[in-house]
């Protein structure tokens, strides 16, 4: 069977475990291939294979089954590490390479191996990758959501492989607190009500940032999944919820948890560029031009932009345009540093309104510091 035809099967399969944005209509190509990326990988680390590392090799062939991927598209490798952690190295293509550090392994049963494993191999199968900075860490706010919706999505699939939620929910524990279980009390109810004061606290700034979303949130998620029709209907049990409902509740604890506070603080840099530039075009007569900069999605707050120009009026000629740039470039900072994409968008927009009028050099220059905040940021 062509890679393509198998892919469209796991597709189908595996389809109910997407989660807002990590979802496969955003794959934009076929993961299977039939590429040699791969073996360069069986020079440097450990292969996992039946004859030498019995116990994970057979959690790889039960994953690989219940996930309906063909076994010899995925390849485990033992890396030597204390840590307890796993990755699916998603600089290689074609095929699934997932590094497993040797500290994992004792420190699993071999059904939490099935939830870690289903994981990994799914950030293989459902590709959906945010950018990132060259230290690893997404590239802005806007990435930060793919990534923690990706990693939900991550756990739906692991879940798939594991098939059990309780023995889920305990690997994502044990990952989080790698105590033995002589010294921690491994129960999720126990662990949700701890942490229950921090969850209703407000979200900020290491939220947003945040590649996964906290594991409380993460735990919740994976409970409400195993409800759905769609997650009975895998372990061949009737009923359960309607996966949309799911989705929609997952959906609105995360708004409360971070993404709300991630749109709101959006919003706000927006407005900060757009204001600045609706000050700009009432302070420089350009006032033709103001419908253009509200119909481009820039939001404008009024009051804001009529501080900013009754600020920049109070100053010297030379003085005011030096304030107006300082100004602005504070708001692409944080543009930059939250929502990239939106406001590029929202520029080129504005591009195309402002063609032949007073206001296309001025925006030429905004769209330069835009793209000189961008490179420093990404260096
Ligand atoms: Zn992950």
């Amino acid at each position: 069977m062509k890679p393509q035809a198998i892919y469209a099967k796991i597709r189908q399969h595996l389809e109910g475990c997407s989660f807002l944005s990590a979802n496969f209509d955003n794959v934009t190509e076929v993961p299977l291939a039939e590429l040699e990326q791969h073996l360069p990988s069986y020079r440097y680390a450990v292969p996992v294979t039946a004859a030498t590392v019995p116990r994970l090799s057979g959690v790889f062939d039960e994953v690989c089954e219940r996930l309906k991927v063909p076994r010899a598209y995925v390849h485990g490798f033992v890396v030597p590490s204390p840590e307890v952690g796993a990755c699916c190295r998603h600089d290689i293509k074609g095929h699934a390479v997932v590094e497993v550090q040797s500290g994992l392994v004792p420190f699993f049963s071999s059904c939490e191996l099935a939830q870690v494993l289903g994981h990994e191999i799914g950030h293989f199968l459902l590709p959906v990758q945010p950018e990132r900075l060259a230290d690893g860490r997404p590239a802005s706010w806007e990435d930060a959501r793919i990534s923690r919706h990706a990693e939900l999505a991550m756990d739906r699939i692991g879940l798939v492989a594991s098939r059990d939620v309780e023995v889920a929910c305990r690997m994502l524990l044990k990952v989080s607190v790698r105590l033995p279980e002589t010294e921690y009390n491994y129960d999720v109810a126990a662990f949700l009500e701890a942490t229950a004061v921090g969850v209703a606290a407000p979200a900020g700034y290491i939220d947003a940032c945040a590649q996964h979303p906290h594991i409380p949130l993460r735990l919740r998620a994976l409970l409400l999944f195993a409800q759905s029709d769609y997650f009975h209907k895998i372990i061949g049990k009737k009923g359960g919820a309607p996966l949309a409902e799911v989705n929609a509740t997952i959906a609105a604890e995360l708004d409360a948890a971070v993404d709300g506070y991630v749109d709101a603080a959006i919003r706000e840099s927006l407005t900060g560029v757009g204001s600045c530039l609706y000050a700009h075009a009432v302070v420089t007569g350009a006032k033709p031009q103001l419908p253009a900069v509200v119909a481009s999605g820039l939001p404008v707050d009024p009051d804001q932009a009529k501080e900013m120009a009754k600020n920049w009026a109070a100053l010297p000629e030379d003085a005011w345009v030096d304030a107006y740039k300082s100004d602005l470039s504070a708001h692409l900072q944080t543009a930059v540093l939250r929502c990239p994409r939106t406001l590029n968008q929202c520029l080129e927009l504005l591009a195309e309104k402002f063609e032949g009028t007073g206001m296309e050099a001025k925006l030429i220059e905004v769209r330069e510091v835009f793209a000189h905040i961008v490179s420093i940021v990404n260096r």
